[in-house]
């Protein structure tokens, strides 16, 4: 729509070719290197930009198109996701969504895992019964069932379908078989969108087995503050970029110019950040999986976990997300309420540790249990973290 590509930021497209994402972090997104320059981008505050030609005939035209603002994070994000269209940046992380699902025609079919973001599948519902699509549930570490699903999309000649995949799955931890998937999708024609939230560019990027699209929460991890709402999808595929664009541009879910300033400001630390997080999570993991009043732990981290040998295999770590449940509802809202340094409170990827009782939320599907406690572990001492943890957890102990 606008031509963004020719107001690329020098050096960004040529850092992700070139380095580490240790290093495209820190370095994609940087203003022109010339004698008194910021180091930073500036946080661009324009709503509309000089012309007098066609709304297309200069790189920007108007801000709800596109504005120099989204520029250095969009080029950092698609520098980290090998992508080599600039990443579209979206007012939150279920615009992004919303926008993704647009493929879907009246007549398709989205499968969909059971345990998505519990955002994501009220969304998806939501779209699917006004847009007239069906929607299918799987469970997505279940290759065999998730390939009959795909297997009936294709035979019953749908107009198009979609296969959305979360690995690992919020809040459940279920690791997906990402290659398996994707290829078995793509031999379908069907598409494929990876929400790529939990694991972060630095864990997998699913462009490179071939994904359609990738869809983040950047409020998460890549932000990784807890003060920004913000989304984001990347693609490789021109159709679908355009497609994306049209949605952010005609529906109007755009991000704010100094949101997306936070973001690419948050994303800077992102490597050290994850470092410290899942070394914290993993230590938290293997101590609550031998904790006496912890019934069960999910973590991909742990060398048992049903997920272990699929993450150990398709990324580059476990993240910091650890689920683990208690015998009751009670005993776990309990724990939320006995901490001090934990923070109880939804959302993750912070650098500060939360925890959060799942199924307070009428709309988390059933099979969530009702003594599931999410971590979303941070970057404190581990041993402060693990002391409130488990003295919040013996608190419990006699309810
Ligand atoms: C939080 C979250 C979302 C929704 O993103 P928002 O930024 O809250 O709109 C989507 N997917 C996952 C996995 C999430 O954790």
């Amino acid at each position: 729509m606008t031509s963004r590509e020719s107001s690329s930021a020098p050096g960004s497209a040529s850092s992700a070719a070139e380095f580490a994402p240790e290093t495209v972090v820190v370095d994609a997104g940087r203003p022109e290197r010339v004698p008194g320059a910021s180091v930073n981008p500036p946080v661009e505050l324009s709503s509309t930009f000089i012309g007098t030609g066609g709304l297309h005939d200069a790189p920007y035209a108007y801000g709800r198109f596109g504005t120099p603002a989204w520029v250095p994070f969009e080029e950092a994000l698609a520098g980290l996701e090998h992508a080599a269209l600039p990443g579209l940046v979206f007012g939150s992380g279920l615009a992004a969504i919303a926008a993704t699902l647009s493929p879907v025609p009246r007549g398709g079919t989205l499968i969909m895992p059971r345990h998505s973001y519990q955002g994501s599948l009220e969304s998806a519902a939501e779209i699917a019964e006004r847009a007239g699509f069906d929607l299918v549930s799987v469970d997505i570490a279940e290759t065999d069932s998730v390939i009959t699903a795909l297997d009936a999309v294709a035979d019953a000649g749908a107009a198009s379908a979609m296969l959305w995949i979360e690995s690992p799955t919020n809040p459940m931890m279920e690791v997906a078989d990402l290659p398996a998937l994707i290829t078995a999708a793509k031999k379908r024609g069907v598409l494929t969108a990876i929400d790529n939230t939990f694991a972060t560019p630095l864990l997998q990027t699913p462009l490179d087995l071939g994904a359609d699209i990738v869809v983040h929460s950047v409020t998460k991890y890549l932000a990784g503050h807890s003060d920004v709402v913000l989304g984001a999808v990347v693609t490789n595929d021109e159709d679908l970029h355009q497609r994306l664009h049209s949605e952010r541009a005609l529906r109007g879910a755009i991000a704010g110019p100094f949101e997306v300033w936070l973001a690419l400001r948050g994303l800077r630390t992102l490597s050290v950040r994850m470092d410290r997080a899942q070394s914290n999570a993993a230590r938290i993991a293997e101590r609550l999986a031998a904790h006496p009043d912890v019934v069960e732990t999910r973590f991909p981290g742990l060398p048992d976990d049903p997920g272990h040998a699929r993450a150990a295999a398709q990324m580059n770590g476990f993240g910091a997300v650890v689920v683990f449940c208690v015998d009751s509802a009670q005993k776990a809202t309990a724990i939320a309420e006995a901490v001090r340094l934990w923070t109880p409170a939804t959302s993750l990827g912070g650098v500060e540790s939360l925890i959060e009782r799942r199924r307070r939320h009428a709309s988390e599907p059933e099979s969530v249990p009702e003594g599931l406690l999410r971590l979303s572990v941070g970057i404190e001492h581990i041993d402060d973290l693990w002391t409130d943890l488990d003295a919040a957890i013996r608190s419990t102990e006699t309810l």
